[in-house]
């Protein structure tokens, strides 16, 4: 602190006086001028003197005022120029008072350099007041009025002051429209750019075919429309002289802002979000108008530089607008210096404002394209995977792989519904992901419920329909299934003409599923109804094709082939095998005396019987009529009489109900196994029905392997020969 400071404020009436100074000082000049002062140099004495002094301290107050005011960036007034101007005049009218008329071109150098860098008010107020008082000298009464003096004074001060503005006036402008001119080429240059690009996006925003080999162009457009704010804000910067220019664009809350571009020369420019609603930015987002201010002690509101920002005496904003009047952002200028903004400035800032806006749709644009075609390249390749699927169990897992793989899926389930005696059963077919329990659900069934997947079945439409809070609480499946830490959730049902198949169940953490992925769900839900349809056709056909309708055990031609099969490897690796062939006993009489359906019913329940009986690895087939063949692999003839007596048990206890009473069947067997008798298929298939002959022969209700068969043959010769 020094001493000065602390000396209170100089009195009102002292500072007028001091204020006063340069103008006393002139007008005192002027009136010793013209009555006839400073006339040679013998004649000055002390009044002249002090006339000097006082006219050179009001020039030094008066330039001194007039040097702070442009330094400080504070507007000049008409008053400052006034009086520099003609405390000069008055110095240069006493000089040439003093050393004569030839020294008047002086006054004419003067009043040039004054027209030229002055106000073009000042300069010629000043000129005027030079005329009028070169008037009073030359024609003053004490020269006899000299007129040819004071005309040549005239015409040359005016032709000075004239040639010098015009000619500077003319330098100014072509400056101006220089920079104008420059202006205007980078705003197209930028506008070219933005205009080849929307060319490119639209026309490949639906089109996807033949990307690939526009790709590296395309890349190349986006890289310069990703320059283009960047560009845009170069030519704001170059053209309004800013310290910062800069992009802010709104938060989809609409309540903050966060930088988009900037180019300033502070390195204080807010990068967080900032609250939207406060100062100047505020104030052009409430308006949704430009804004434009300026002060010389600096500007209060500005709110897009962090902590201690540098002080900004001039601001421009104006708002990012849509056409449609929705606000984006704002585009802000401001300067450090004292120079406040134009008209023209704010129609250019706006300009750019537009221009900025278009960058960023492009962008926007751009983004999507890029996303959605990721999108849709994942989508077509799930598509073609589900079309490719053969069985149901490939489509389930194409169904899960591309739903996941859409949506990114946490969870993630494909469930099947079908009638057991009329009621429905759903079941889990198969699932990624993980329930509550850490236990997979595949498999799982669960009757209809009022769970979703129930629902979503019941009613053909995707639940739920709205985003649910308590989806910890939902029944998905059913009440002891729980899914958990799913934050949204879509079931979709698997429809393909008017029949429901099922279900695809999609769960994400995230808080909700994008449309976009919702939509394409609900596409592969389609396609995987269309395809789990289409192999349960197949698996269907194929079943027709080698099943034998009436028992659904294999049919005689998926025999034969499964024969092949099964002794070619057999003989491969030297292995034991057993073939069995059975017949019901009198089954004619069964048919005569209850009639056919009745023994179609009693062949259905023989037919479970060898079924349950004989193991998952063996091969049970109808070979005819009331005839059944078991191909046993890894299984000689003990092996295969064990289980053919067992079978023989089995039906010989099963009571058939019939509607004609309860009736029952005895069955005999032959077995030939192995590599006891070759692995040749109609040898050994000639040797069991010989067994089987043999069986009914000695009194049915039995099995019969080959090796009895034949040491019983060799007993009978014996006992025959004996
Ligand atoms: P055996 O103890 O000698 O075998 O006496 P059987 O009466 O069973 O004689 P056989 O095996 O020759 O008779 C076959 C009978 O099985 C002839 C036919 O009426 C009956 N049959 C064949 N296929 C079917 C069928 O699909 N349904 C019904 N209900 N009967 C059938
Ligand atoms: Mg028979
Ligand atoms: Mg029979």
């Amino acid at each position: 602190m020094n001493a000065l400071s602390s000396i209170p404020l100089m009195p009102k009436v002292v500072r007028h006086a001091v204020r006063s100074l340069p103008a006393a000082s002139i007008l005192l000049t002027f009136v010793h001028l013209a009555r006839d002062g400073f006339r040679g140099l013998s004649r000055l004495g002390w009044t002249e003197a002090l006339l000097v002094l006082f006219l050179l301290v009001g020039l030094g107050a008066s330039g001194l005022r007039r040097f702070r005011r442009s330094a400080l960036g504070a507007p000049v007034e008409l008053r400052d120029d006034l009086e520099l101007g003609g405390g000069l005049i008055a110095a240069a009218f006493v000089v040439v008072s003093i050393g004569g008329g030839v020294l008047f071109p002086l006054v004419y150098l003067l009043m040039a350099f004054l027209v030229a860098f002055l106000p073009r008010n000042a300069g010629l107020t000043l000129l005027g007041a030079a005329l009028v008082f070169d008037g009073l000298v030359t024609l003053g009464a004490r020269k006899g009025g000299d007129w040819a003096g004071f005309a040549m004074h005239a015409l040359f001060l005016t032709l000075f002051a004239g040639l010098y503005h015009s000619v500077l006036a003319a330098r100014i402008m072509a400056a101006r429209r220089a920079e104008n001119d420059a202006v205007q080429k980078r705003i197209k240059e930028v506008e070219e750019r933005a205009r080849t690009f929307r060319l490119v996006s639209s026309g490949t925003q639906d089109s996807f075919s033949g990307m690939n080999q526009d790709e590296k162009w395309l890349v190349a457009s986006v890289k310069e429309i990703e320059g283009a704010v960047g560009a845009a804000l170069e030519v704001a910067e170059t053209a309004l002289r800013t310290h910062t220019c800069a992009a802010f664009l709104l938060a989809s809350d609409d309540r903050s802002l966060k930088l988009y571009d900037c180019r300033s020369t502070s390195e204080r420019i807010q990068r967080e979000r900032f609250n939207a609603g406060e100062g100047i930015i505020g104030g052009v987002l409430k308006r949704q108008a430009p804004v434009r201010m300026n002060s010389p002690h600096g500007l209060k509101g500005i709110t897009y530089y962090d902590g201690s920002g540098p002080q900004v005496n001039a601001v421009l904003a104006v708002p990012i607008l849509e056409a449609s009047g929705l606000v984006r952002g704002v585009l802000v200028a401001d300067r450090v210096t004292h120079e406040p903004f134009s008209d023209q400035d704010e129609r250019l800032l706006t300009t750019i404002a537009g221009e900025v806006l278009r960058s960023i749709e492009v962008e926007r644009v751009m983004t999507y394209i890029r996303k959605s075609r990721d999108e849709k390249d994942r989508f077509f390749r799930a598509i073609e995977e589900l079309n490719r699927a053969g069985s149901p169990e490939q489509v389930f897992i194409a169904v899960l792989e591309s739903a996941r793989q859409l949506g990114s899926l946490d969870f993630c389930a494909v469930t099947l519904v079908s009638e057991v005696e009329g009621k429905r059963v759903h079941k889990v077919a198969r699932m990624t992901g993980v329930t509550a329990t850490g236990k997979a659900l595949e498999g799982r069934a669960f009757a209809d419920n009022n769970g979703l997947v129930a629902n979503v079945v019941r009613y053909g439409a995707p639940l739920p329909g709205r985003d649910i809070k308590a989806m910890d609480r939902q029944v998905i499946f059913d009440e002891e299934t729980q899914i958990r830490g799913l934050g949204a959730l879509k079931i979709f049902p698997l429809t393909a003409g008017d029949r429901i198949l099922g279900t695809l169940v999609a769960g994400s953490r995230k808080k909700a599923l994008d449309q976009d992925v919702l939509r394409m769900l609900e596409v592969v839900a389609i396609q995987a109804a269309q395809a789990v349809l289409r192999a349960q056709l197949f698996e269907q056909m194929e079943r027709m094709a080698t099943t034998d309708g009436l028992t659904g055990l294999l049919n005689h031609r998926t025999f034969q082939s499964k024969a092949d099969e099964y002794l070619a490897q057999s003989k491969r690796y030297q292995r034991k095998v057993s073939l069995i062939l059975t017949d019901i006993d009198h089954f004619k009489s069964v048919n005569d005396t209850y009639g056919h359906p009745t023994g179609d019913a009693v062949l259905r329940g023989v037919a479970k019987i060898l079924r349950d009986k004989a193991r998952d690895t063996d091969i049970v087939a109808r070979y005819g009529g009331e005839e059944f063949a078991i191909i046993m692999p890894e299984t000689d003839a003990k092996g295969a009489q064990v289980i053919a007596e067992r079978i023989r048990e089995a039906i010989k206890a099963e009571v058939f109900q019939t509607e004609m009473g309860p009736l029952k069947v005895t069955l005999s067997l032959g077995i030939a196994s192995g590599p006891d008798y070759g692995y040749e298929k109609q040898h050994l298939i000639d040797l069991a029905d010989q067994c089987l002959y043999y069986a009914k022969r000695h009194g049915r209700n039995q099995s019969v392997t080959v090796a009895q068969m034949q040491s019983n043959g060799k007993k009978l010769q014996i006992a025959e020969a004996g």
